[in-house]
């Protein structure tokens, strides 16, 4: 009896990170996440305590860094294609290369406000009128040796949150990431439920990942991403005691090269949040995101810069 509970509750975990795509690449040993269906939830409930809610929307956390940061220096400095955007694009199969669209320059940032208090601040979607939406990878269990070439042709901006025990097998993969421009964020030690966890066992997985992760790339994360979209009040509290200024889910998320939409019409609206992750998949899902952003009229734009 204990088993078959036990495999149930395995397989619905496999069946909503398959749709939810907090599972990463399948190596992951987790026991039931979350999480999160391609709809997911917007306006909040704070607490997602039901592995089976869909919370799923999200949101990739940003990095430090003031506007620009992160940004190759020839990016950051001007007009034009800066020559590592055109060396990165020529370093590309030509089919790839011919499915990186050009972007209009990001809009200066309007930050959001944040409510203070105790508590983190929680978005599914950044609450902008700006032409912008925001793209976030999450985990970091499958290392594609391209995402480093597609960042740098691609020349926008994203926010890793990354999980410890996905990146520690090697974890300097994502350190030439974040020198073309991305941020590192915060996504747990092991990925655990946090609705499952009391405040000590929510903050020692928070603040040990932004810990960790200030040690491995140099910057403390302040922005939280919870696994499979389950968060609680606890967590925003355990968030904010842990240095996180705010918590993201989602407002879309990507797999097998797709984008799941929620509800009709699918487009992707100013300040929405795309979620994909580190997956067999990647070039597929990056481009697929790429492509949905452009083909909305919409430039992507670093979520930590609307972040005061
Ligand atoms: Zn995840």
């Amino acid at each position: 009896m204990r088993s078959s509970r036990l495999f149930r509750s395995v397989a619905a975990a496999a069946l909503l990170a398959l749709v939810a795509g907090c599972g990463s690449s399948g190596s992951r040993p987790t026991g039931a996440a979350a999480a999160a269906a391609p709809g997911a939830t917007k306006s909040g409930s704070a607490t997602a305590p039901d592995p089976s809610a869909a919370a799923a929307s999200a949101g990739p956390n940003a990095p430090e860094g003031g506007p620009g940061a992160g940004l190759p220096e020839s990016a950051a400095a001007g007009t034009g294609v800066p020559e590592s955007v055109s060396a990165a694009l020529a370093a590309l199969p030509p089919d790839l290369r011919a499915r990186i669209p050009r972007f209009p320059p990001a809009p200066a940032a309007t930050r959001v406000a944040l409510p203070g208090g105790d508590k983190a601040a929680f978005f599914s979607h950044i609450p902008t009128t700006q032409k912008v939406a925001f793209i976030t990878i999450d985990d970091g269990w499958a290392k594609n040796p391209l995402a480093l070439r597609l960042f740098q042709a691609a020349n926008v901006p994203v926010t890793l949150f990354l999980e410890v025990d996905a990146i520690k097998d090697d974890p300097g993969y994502f350190t030439p990431l974040k020198a073309a421009g991305a941020t590192i964020e915060n996504h747990t030690i092991t990925h655990a439920t946090m609705t499952r966890l009391s405040y000590p066992g929510q903050k020692r997985e928070i603040c040990g990942g932004a810990d960790r992760l200030a040690q491995l790339y140099g910057d403390r994360p302040t922005l939280f991403r919870p696994p499979g979209g389950a968060y609680n009040g606890t967590t925003l509290r355990a968030a904010h005691d842990c240095g996180m200024k705010a918590v993201f889910n989602w407002t879309q998320t990507t797999d097998h090269g797709k984008i799941f939409y929620q509800g009709t019409p699918k487009v992707v609206k100013p300040g929405d949040i795309i979620l994909m992750h580190f997956r067999p998949r990647f070039v597929d899902d990056f481009l697929a995101v790429l492509e949905a952003i452009h083909k909305n009229g919409l430039t992507p734009a670093r979520l930590e810069d609307y972040i005061p």
